[in-house]
Parts: C-alpha cells; structure tokens; sequence
C-alpha cells in the first residue's frame, strides 16, 4: 500500500464526502483581460492563446458539458460524485451576472457537489464573491493564479496583477468560506529555491485551503516560448524541478490540500522540457523522492507526521 507524504485532494474528497469525487472541466467561454487589451494582449508569457480551454464552450452549454461528462465517468461504474471545473480563461472577468447565470446553470445537476471556478484575482470584487458565497453548492472552490510571491517575477511573466492583489482577494474569500486554491510554478524565470520558498511562505499565511503546484514548461506560440529560444530562459532540470517541488511540500501547511503536483501540457503543445510530457513518470518520481528523503507536507514547519501520512493510521488516507 503506497503512502501520502502529501495532502491528495483524492483522500480529502474521500473524507469530505465518503466517496470519490472527480472534477468534470468545464469552458464557459470566458476571456481575460490579459488578453482582451484591458490589462494587456500579450498574457501571461507562458500562456497561450487557448488559456486552457477545451473549446468546448461554442458548442455545448455549461449543463450539457457536464452532464456529458458525468456520463463518461459513470459509464466506468463505481460510486462517484462530481465537481464542475470552470477551467478556461479567467471566469469571473466581466459583469457579476455573468457569474450567476454559470451558477445557475448548473445549480441541482445530479451528483454535482462543488464547483471549482478559475480566475485571476483582479477579476473579483465583494459581489462576485458574495455569488459564489451563496453559489447552492456544498463546495465552492477558487482556483487563484499566485504563480510567483515577488512583484518581479510578476512582472517578468507579464501577470499584470502584483502579489498584494492575490493576498487581498485569497483574504476576501477565506473570509466567506470560499476554498482559495492556489496556483504556483516551479521554475519561473530568474527565480532560484529561496525565492520559492518565500512563495510557499506567503501561501501558509493566507486562508487558502488548496495549492496547485506547476512545473514551468515552454508551450508553443507564448511569449516565453519566444525569451527561451533567445536564450533569455532557463528551465530547470527534472531533477531541479522535484527538488523544488519536494520543497514547496516539506514547507506547506499540512491542512492545505495538494490538487496538482505538476504540470500537464496539452498534446502537440510542448516545446520543452522533454520530460514534461512524462507526467506520470514525473509524478512517480516525486513520490519517490519523497519517501527517499523522508519528507512530508509540513516537515519543514517541524510538525510531526498528519495522521493521513499513513493509510493505516487513518480512515481517509
Ligand atoms: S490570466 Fe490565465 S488566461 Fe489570462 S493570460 Fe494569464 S494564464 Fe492566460
């Protein structure tokens, strides 16, 4: 039986609900104003002109997303619940009736649970959360870009928000029981460990209840695919880059669940690092290093192993 040196959204799930729970992405045909011209046209320079969109959006309404998707995974048998995932773009951009018409859409669709809505954190306001706070829901998450704690890596990506925007709105929405999670990236460019480490940092002092951690990778058609074939990037190694991540989980919170251990680029998307693609060998690796090196989530903190560390010690592991 394999062990959790980290804090899976599966065993959090599990506990919460008794039984698996998987998320179903959703595209509600959102933009952002990254791109739109309101911040900027250029985005983030590791995202491209999809902002990971299924695309599915111009063709099925957000009901029939999931309800096609449910479908799919029912189909596999077993107990199983869901959560929708507005994914694409940054989903709260725009007017706050926008946000309720998508609530709306999906309130008492069967076996839906929770929702996960995707966003930047200056595309929110005290209304829009206040949505989300009354959202019929037994779960509302927020999936929140952090990326990177320092205004000048910010800066460098082309974010178009600074740090003291995300703590503000991750505040906002602790505050209303809303789950912030947070995205972050390993690898940034002209970042080293400790800068990461202040990252991770920052995320135990705010109310966020999930973390997201990416590995940088260079997709096709980004501006940073461009800095990388200037020479103005450097990507970490593999091994640079389970070393970060074995970090970032010795010095997180051990409550704050852990939704992603890496990065997942789209197919034909990847430029490099080769061993991006491997995602299931990089994760096997992480699981590895940590067992190597006797880490778990919060060591680092110098608190003592969770009771989920070991399936035998706990019913949810
Ligand atoms: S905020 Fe999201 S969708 Fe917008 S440019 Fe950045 S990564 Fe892409």
């Amino acid at each position: 039986m394999s062990q959790n040196r980290f804090h899976p959204l599966s065993a959090y799930f599990r506990r919460r609900f008794g039984h698996r729970v998987r998320k179903i992405p959703l595209d509600a045909g959102s933009s952002c104003p990254n791109r739109d011209g309101s911040i900027s046209v250029g985005g983030c320079s590791f995202c491209n002109e999809k902002g990971s969109g299924t695309g599915q959006a111009a063709a099925m309404s957000l009901t029939d997303q999931y309800l096609a998707g449910r479908e799919r995974i029912l189909a596999k048998g077993g107990t199983v619940r869901f959560l929708g995932y507005i994914q694409s773009f940054s989903n709260t951009y725009g007017p706050a009736s926008r946000l309720r018409t998508m609530m709306q859409a999906l309130e008492g669709l069967p076996d839906l649970v929770g929702i996960a809505v995707g966003t930047r954190p200056d595309c929110l306001d005290e209304n829009k959360l206040d949505i989300l706070r009354a959202a019929p829901f037994e779960e509302v998450w927020l999936d929140l870009g952090l990326q990177s704690a320092h205004d000048r890596t910010l800066r460098r990506i082309n974010r178009g928000h600074d740090a003291a925007c995300f703590k503000r709105w991750a505040r906002e929405a602790g505050e209303r029981g809303i789950k912030v999670c947070a995205h972050v990236i390993t690898g940034l460019p002209g970042e080293t460990l400790a800068d990461f480490e202040q990252t991770m940092a920052v995320v135990n002092s705010l109310p966020v209840a999930g973390v997201k951690f990416h590995n940088l990778y260079i997709c096709r058609d980004t501006a940073l695919e461009r800095d990388w074939r200037e020479g103005r990037v450097e990507l970490l190694t593999k091994e640079e880059s389970l070393r970060w991540l074995v970090r970032g989980i010795a010095l997180l919170r051990p409550e704050i669940v852990v939704h992603r251990l890496g990065g997942d680029p789209a197919p034909g998307e990847l430029i490099a690092p080769d061993w991006a693609l491997d995602k299931a060998g990089y994760l096997d690796a992480a699981r590895r290093l940590l067992a190597h090196e006797d880490v778990w989530q919060g060591k680092a903190l110098g608190l003592p192993l969770p009771q989920w560390f070991n399936p035998e010690g706990g019913k949810h592991a």
